[in-house]
C-alpha cells in the first residue's frame, strides 16, 4: 500500500478525525459536566475550573476521547485541602469513578460514557514558579489555544503515526512523546509533513528552540525548549532510543509512504513451539525472574524493574556471563526481569589475582593459603584457580537478589524478598499470556 504522500495522508485523515457522533457524545458530556460543576462550584466560590488538554483544543485522537478538566486553586491553599477539595470535586460530578495518581491523587470517572480526568492544580502567575507539574497545563493550554487552530488534524496524525509506532505517551512505561509535545512540534514545523520530513534530520544533541524559533545542536540531550517555562524540556522523558525509533520511522516512512504507518495492528505471533526452538537453537543462557507485582503506580513501577534489571544485567557482566541484553516486562500481578547471556554456564573455576613478586610479605600470605589448586606466576603475579561459588547464570542472578534486593528498587526489592521464580531456557515460555510473549518476541528480536 504505498503511495503518494499526500494522497496517504488524506487517506489518514479518516482514522484519526473523531466522528459527528464522536464529536456530539463529547458535546453533550461537556453540557452535563459544565452544569455540574457550576451547581458544585457554588459551594466553593474562591475556586473556578477550566476544561485543558486535547479536548479543550480539538485535538484528540478519534477513538481516544478523554475529556481533562483542571480545578484551580488559589496559590495559598496547603497541599492536603486542594487533594481532599479537589477529590470531593471530582467525585461529585462524574457517574463512576476510581483515583488515579500522578503529582496529585485526582479523579478519572465517566459522565455519559464520556471518560474524564478532574485534576486539581494551583492557579498562579507564571508558569516559571509551578508548584508541580500539572500547574503547568493552563499555561500549555493558553499559549496553545490560538496557534494550533486550523492545525488540529496534523496534531491527530502524529500522535496516530506515533501511537502505531508504540511511542505515543510520555509515561514511563513508554518515554515517547507527550500530547503536549506533539501540539508544539505541529506549531514549530506547521504540519504533520514538516515535522515527519524535519524530525529525518535530528540528533541526540538536536535543539528546538519553540521560543525562539530556532533549531541548533548543543551537547547535552534532545531538548524541546517549553515555551511557558524555557528551563523545562518537553521531551525529558523521550528516551535517547524512541528518539533513534522515531528519526528512522520519519525516513522510511518518507521514502515508501504508506497508510501502514496509521493503522494499529496486532503482531503476528510465533508459535510456542517455534518460539521454544528458536530458544534451545541459539545456545545462550535465557533467564526470566518472576515475582508479584507490587500494588503501585506504573510511573514508579517501571523506574524501579529498569533499575533491579541494570543491577543484574553490571553484575551478570562483571561475572564474565557476557550478557547480550536484558529488558522487563509486566502485567496486572506479574513482573518479570529478562536477561539473555553469551554464556549460559561458566567454567568451574576462575583465576584469582594475587601480589606481584616483589612483594615479599604479600606473596607468602598469598601462598600460605589452604587451597586446591597450586598457584602460578604469569607477567610476575601470582595467580591461583579458585572454584566459582555459582557457575550457572540463574544461580548466581538467584544469589545476587537474594544478597542485594535492597538495591532493587524499593517496591520490586521488597517483592524480590518475599519470593521469585527463575524460569531458564524455553521454561521462560512458562509465563501466561499474549502480552508476555509479544514482549518475548520482540526482546529475542524474531522476525
Ligand atoms: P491526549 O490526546 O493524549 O489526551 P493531552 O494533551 O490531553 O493529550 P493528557 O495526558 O490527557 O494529554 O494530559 C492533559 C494535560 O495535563 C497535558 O497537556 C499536560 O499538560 C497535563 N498532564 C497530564 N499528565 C501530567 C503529568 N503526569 N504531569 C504533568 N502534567 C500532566
Ligand atoms: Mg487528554
Amino acid at each position: 500500500m504505498n503511495g503518494d504522500v499526500h494522497k496517504i495522508i488524506e487517506e489518514a485523515l479518516p482514522l484519526v478525525v473523531p466522528s459527528e457522533e464522536e464529536i456530539r457524545k463529547a458535546k453533550d458530556a461537556e453540557m452535563e459536566l459544565r452544569r455540574r460543576l457550576d451547581e458544585v462550584l457554588k459551594n466553593y466560590p474562591h475556586l473556578e475550573y477550566r476544561f485543558l488538554g486535547s479536548y479543550a483544543r480539538n485535538t484528540w485522537l478519534k477513538g481516544n476521547l478523554e475529556i481533562d478538566i483542571f480545578i484551580l486553586f488559589p496559590e495559598d491553599t496547603p497541599k492536603e485541602e486542594l487533594e481532599r477539595i479537589g477529590l470531593e470535586i471530582g467525585k461529585s460530578v462524574v457517574d463512576e469513578y476510581e483515583l488515579r495518581y500522578a503529582a496529585h491523587p485526582y479523579v478519572h470517572g465517566i459522565v455519559k460514557g464520556v471518560e474524564v480526568d478532574v485534576v486539581p492544580c494551583y492557579k498562579l502567575k507564571s508558569a516559571e514558579k509551578i508548584k508541580s507539574a500539572v500547574d503547568r497545563t493552563p499555561f500549555h493550554h493558553d499559549w496553545l489555544k490560538d496557534r494550533i487552530r486550523g492545525k488540529e488534524n496534523d496534531v491527530r496524525l502524529l500522535k496516530k503515526f506515533l501511537k502505531v509506532a508504540g511511542i505515543y505517551g510520555a509515561e514511563y512505561k513508554v518515554r515517547g512523546f507527550s500530547g503536549y509535545l506533539c501540539e508544539l512540534l505541529i506549531v514549530f514545523y506547521g504540519s504533520f509533513l514538516e515535522v515527519i520530513r524535519n524530525a529525518t534530520e535530528w540528533t541526540r544533541n538536536t535543539v528546538i528552540d519553540v521560543p525562539a524559533g530556532k533549531v541548533y545542536r548543543r551537547k547535552g540531550e534532545f531538548f524541546v525548549v517549553d515555551p511557558v517555562d524555557p528551563k523545562r524540556n518537553v521531551a525529558a522523558n523521550l528516551s535517547l532510543d524512541n528518539l533513534a525509533k522515531f528519526v528512522q520511522i520519519c525516513r522510511e516512512f518518507l521514502k515508501r509512504p504508506s497508510l501502514d504507518y496509521f493503522v494499529e495492528r496486532e503482531p503476528e505471533i510465533p508459535s510456542d513451539e517455534i518460539i521454544a526452538e528458536e530458544i534451545e537453537s541459539r545456545g545462550t543462557g535465557l533467564c526470566a525472574v518472576v515475582f508479584k507485582k507490587p500494588d503501585i503506580v506504573e510511573d514508579n513501577l517501571y523506574p524501579q524493574l529498569e533499575k533491579a534489571c541494570r543491577r543484574i544485567n553490571d553484575f551478570l557482566r562483571r561475572e564474565n556471563f557476557l550478557p547480550l541484553r536484558a529488558g522487563y516486562f509486566a502485567n496486572e500481578s506479574k513482573c518479570v526481569l529478562m536477561f539473555e547471556t553469551q554464556v549460559g554456564e561458566l567454567a568451574r573455576i576462575r583465576r584469582h589475582e594475587g601480589p606481584p613478586f616483589e612483594e615479599e610479605e604479600h606473596v607468602e600470605r598469598f601462598l600460605k593459603k589452604e587451597r586446591k589448586y597450586k598457584p602460578f606466576i604469569e607477567g610476575g603475579k601470582f595467580w591461583v584457580y579458585v572454584e566459582r561459588k555459582n557457575w550457572k547464570v540463574e544461580d548466581a542472578i538467584s544469589d545476587l537478589i537474594r544478597r542485594d534486593w535492597r538495591s532493587m528498587g524499593k517496591n520490586v526489592g521488597e517483592k524480590l524478598k518475599e519470593g521469585f521464580d527463575v524460569l531458564t531456557g524455553k521454561d521462560v515460555l512458562k509465563v501466561e499470556g499474549r502480552e508476555f510473549r509479544k514482549f518475548l518476541v520482540e526482546f529475542l528480536c524474531l522476525k
